[in-house]
């Protein structure tokens, strides 16, 4: 096993009707803002419960909705105003990955100058980052399953056709409400990116090369059966609380620090993803569908041990040559997206030969030029990988 330091202060609330919970989590006599996307929080009840539970202490309530699915500079940045303008102590996350990454961003950039009228330094601090020397606190409802944001500091926000990640260790939430009950509304394809993303996670730090670490691997493969068993069933039937509950714990576990903690990590499916997602629009979880497959098709050489394990331990492949065990592996998981109305090919979503080399010269741009847990993806290989997507 490797070394490893692992830090995870968020406070999980676990459960049906946590929401009760809140007022005592949230600061009494606080200035909150509450965060929240597009609306779905609005029409299926879930804002007017948080605000009936904060509003039993004496607590002044601000609101700031319209946070898009991948989050906006620009967006986020007119809640950073409201922050300053009202003196808000602390932000309330109510929604998706989206609204909780950039609830972080709002969070780090309240406390700071540097982002105004300096939009390049987002560029920086995404890549090459400035120190983080402080961060509003905030906490996290939970309505859809799938980026592990609730529990971990990163968030990824996008400005232009740049899509960046952050990272601040002031960026854990307090704690987060994750109530399954509060992701029914979700449509079907959300909960399918939501099993697709949590998978992916999953398998960028676990399918890399072998060094002992028997519990994150077996804690990995856990994660990795579980969604198979309930993945279809909480899509066909989403009440069916336990397939849920699970799909939602398996989305938190995937993505805390705890897996990754002492393992190589490879995360050139989110890499490339996440610029397909800024320049064709295309949803997250659906760019790594197509990504991942691709990847391990290209690198089976140099992930073999641990594909083969993924073969045996997952997928309970047990007969053939390893070549053979691998190829059935890769094709079951691609099946599996299939059965959850996923798609894996970049000409299923009109994505071209012509447009893999926008692909190519954004990696370059982000400086993601060696990617992988052997940062040996060069921008050929991420070429061939796509390629092999077509
Ligand atoms: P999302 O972008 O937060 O939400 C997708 C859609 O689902 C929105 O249109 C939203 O509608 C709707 N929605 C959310 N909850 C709902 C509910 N209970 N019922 C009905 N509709 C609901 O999706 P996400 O997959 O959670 O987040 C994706 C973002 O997270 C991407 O930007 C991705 O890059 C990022 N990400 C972050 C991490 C991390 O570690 N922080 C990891 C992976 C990905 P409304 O807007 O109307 O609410
Ligand atoms: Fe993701």
């Amino acid at each position: 096993m490797l070394n490893f330091s692992f830090y995870n202060p968020t406070n999980i609330i676990f459960g049906k009707d946590q929401m009760k919970n809140l007022d005592t989590l949230v600061p009494k006599n606080a200035k909150i803002l509450i965060t929240y996307g597009g609306g779905s929080v609005k029409r299926f009840g879930t804002l007017d419960k948080v605000k009936e539970e904060l509003g039993k202490s004496e607590r002044e309530i601000f609101e700031f909705g319209g946070i898009e699915a991948n989050p906006r500079f620009e967006t986020l940045m007119k809640a950073v105003e409201i922050v300053r303008d009202k003196k808000i102590d602390f932000l309330l996350a109510v929604g998706g990955g989206s609204v909780m990454d950039g609830t972080k961003f709002i969070a780090i950039a309240s406390t700071t100058d540097e982002f105004i009228g300096k939009e390049s330094e987002l560029l920086k601090f995404g890549f090459n980052p400035i120190p983080v020397k402080t961060a509003l606190p905030f906490g996290t409802v939970v309505t859809l399953p799938a980026t592990g944001s609730e529990m971990n500091n990163g968030a990824v926000i996008t400005k232009g056709i740049d899509k960046l990640p952050i990272f601040s260790n002031f960026t854990f939430p307090k704690f987060s409400i994750l109530d399954p009950t509060l992701t029914y509304s979700l449509p079907a394809t959300q909960v399918a990116n939501g099993v697709v993303d949590t998978f992916i996670h999953t398998v960028e730090q676990y399918v890399t090369y072998p060094v002992n670490a028997g519990f994150q691997d077996r804690t990995a493969e856990g994660i990795l059966q579980t969604l198979i068993e309930v993945g279809k069933e909480t899509i066909e039937n989403p009440t069916n609380y336990d397939a849920r509950a699970n799909l939602v714990w398996c989305a938190t576990m995937a993505l805390n620090g705890l897996i990754g903690s002492g393992v190589p990590q490879d995360w050139t499916t989110h890499m490339i993803g996440h610029e397909m997602t800024a320049l064709f629009g295309l949803d997250h979880a659906k760019t790594l569908a197509v990504v991942q497959p691709a990847i391990w098709k290209v690198r089976k050489s140099s992930k073999k041990e641990k594909l083969l394990q993924y073969a045996e331990r997952v997928w309970n492949i047990k007969d053939g040559k390893e070549d053979e065990k691998i190829d059935l592996a890769i094709m079951k998981t691609e099946k599996f997206f299939h059965s959850l109305g996923i798609k894996t090919k970049l000409s299923d979503y009109n994505i071209g030969e012509d447009d893999i080399q926008k692909i190519i010269n954004s990696l370059e741009k982000h400086g993601m030029t060696a990617l992988s847990e052997s940062r040996e993806v060069t921008l050929e290989i991420s070429e061939e990988i796509l390629r092999k997507a077509l």
